[in-house]
C-alpha cells in the first residue's frame, strides 16, 4: 500500500487516499495464542506536506483472526485502528533541534514519491490486539477438571475446590454479620 506524494511537493498541499491491500504473511505469535490475518486491510485518510514532512493521518482496519485465551476456540474480529504519522523524505537533511536528533525519532521515512505504508500499518495493528483475546465475553472457558468446553456443553464435572473456599467464605461472613460478642465466647 502505497502513496503517491508526486503531486505534493508544495507546502500545505493535500490530497485524501483510500487503499486496499493485505499482509498475508503477518502472523502473530503471542502466549495467549495465534493471530492471523488472512483479511484485506483497507486504509484512507490524507496526507499533507507540512513543509518538513508529510503527515498522514487516517484509519486502517481488517479482520483478524485469534484464539481465545479462555476455551482456545478460533475466532474472528473487526479491527480498526486510527494514526497520524510523520513520514519524512530520506534524501532530506535530517531534522535538528538544539538537543540534536531527537525529533527524528518517532518519524517514518521514505523515498523518491511514494510512501510505503505496509510496515507501518503492521506495526500499529499488532500494538492493537488485544492482551487476552476473548471469543465473546461471557465466554466459560474450558473445564480444569476434563478439559471440556463449557461453552458448548455441561461436563457435569463437580469443582469442589472451588465451592468449598466459597463456603468457608459464606460462613465467616455469617459469624461476623449475625453475631454479637457473647455469642461468640459461648
Ligand atoms: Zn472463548
Ligand atoms: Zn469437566
Amino acid at each position: 500500500m502505497k502513496i503517491d506524494v508526486g503531486e505534493l511537493h508544495k507546502k500545505g498541499s493535500s490530497h485524501n487516499y483510500d487503499l486496499r491491500g493485505d499482509l498475508p504473511d503477518l502472523r502473530v505469535n503471542e502466549d495467549a495464542g495465534e493471530a492471523r490475518f488472512p483479511y484485506p486491510l483497507r486504509t484512507s485518510g490524507m496526507v499533507t506536506n507540512s513543509g518538513l514532512l508529510y503527515i498522514v493521518q487516517g484509519t486502517v482496519e481488517t479482520t483478524v483472526v485469534l484464539s481465545c485465551s479462555r476455551c482456545l476456540e478460533v475466532f474472528e474480529a473487526p479491527l480498526r485502528v486510527a494514526y497520524t504519522q510523520g513520514f519524512k523524505r530520506l534524501t532530506e537533511e535530517p531534522l535538528q533541534n538544539q538537543d540534536g536528533n531527537r525529533e527524528d525519532e518517532d518519524l517514518q521515512h521514505f523515498e523518491a514519491d511514494e510512501i510505503v505504508l505496509d510496515g507501518f500499518l503492521k506495526d500499529i495493528l499488532i500494538t492493537e490486539l488485544p492482551m487476552k483475546p476473548l471469543c465473546r465475553e461471557e465466554c466459560r472457558g474450558l473445564c480444569p477438571r476434563c478439559g471440556a468446553n463449557r461453552n458448548l456443553a455441561e461436563c457435569g464435572c463437580e469443582l469442589k475446590e472451588p465451592d468449598q473456599r466459597w463456603g468457608k467464605l459464606a460462613a465467616f461472613s455469617r459469624t461476623l454479620g449475625s453475631k454479637g460478642e457473647d455469642d461468640r465466647q459461648t
